[in-house]
């Protein structure tokens, strides 16, 4: 039972408004430096779930996310095998596959620091941006985002706005994509299956304890709903803030 795209980037353009808000010291954010960081900390809040076959992630660039997709899962399961004490069942597969790894939070602190260091260069912080404004918009647009070049373009569009006219820094967007896969796994712990949260550390003899809050949701219904709903007006009510 996964959360759907749209919640998780729903969420992450929430946090990543909330992340502006909390750097504003640091920033010194102009509305390009809020509305790009809203739309790829959106992008990076689709980034966990490279580790399932069907995800938004994984379908939005063809063979070579289908390839990251395996090394991910092949990753998340040597990792399992090498960590998870006999008390760790392994998740959906029994496999340490999907769920796992990628899905914790060294992860997100990980990839958010490669991202910073490969967004040391220009061109490396163009394809980042790019990267996480085109899962962005197939995470917000769903079947309206069906078509490769449009989404690309755009999503070129968006990279160029935060790259050159915001200006976002290295660091920023390094933080951003840590700050999104983490929404994303606090997402997730709001449904029953929850998520290894705790990582690596073990608790009642498991190491990859499933966290999950005490009000689970079921995907696609109303409760899914109203996490983006909230999202919504949670972002709204942030940027209002933000412009006072
Ligand atoms: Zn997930």
């Amino acid at each position: 039972m996964r959360m759907m795209a749209p919640s998780h980037a729903m969420t992450g353009v929430l946090t990543g408004v909330a992340a502006t808000f909390v750097a504003a010291p640091l920033l010194a954010p102009d509305l390009w430096t809020t509305a790009t960081t809203a739309v790829l900390t959106a992008g990076a809040a689709l980034l966990p779930d490279l580790d399932h076959p069907q995800a938004t992630a994984t379908r939005s660039q063809g063979p070579v996310s289908r390839a990251a997709c395996t090394g991910v899962r092949a990753l998340s399961a040597r990792v399992w095998r090498a960590t998870a004490t006999p008390r760790d069942g392994g998740g959906w597969d029994a496999d340490g596959t999907h769920r796992h790894l990628s899905h914790t939070v060294p992860a997100a602190l990980l990839v958010g620091l490669v991202a910073g260091l490969v967004s040391l260069w220009w061109l490396g912080a163009l394809l980042v941006a790019w990267l996480l404004a085109s899962l962005a918009l197939r995470g917000l647009f769903g079947r309206a985002a069906r078509s490769w070049l449009a989404v690309s373009g755009v999503a070129a569009v968006v990279a160029a706005l935060a790259v050159v006219v915001a200006d976002l820094p290295a660091w920023w967007l390094g933080a951003l994509v840590a700050v999104g896969m983490v929404t994303h796994v606090l997402g997730d712990a709001l449904t029953p299956a929850g998520v290894p949260l705790l990582w690596p550390l073990a608790r009642r003899g498991s190491r990859w304890w499933m966290v999950s809050t005490p009000f689970t949701l079921t995907t696609g219904t109303r409760g899914e709903k109203a996490v983006q709903v909230i999202s919504g007006a949670g972002t709204v009510s942030l940027v209002l803030l933000l412009a006072a």
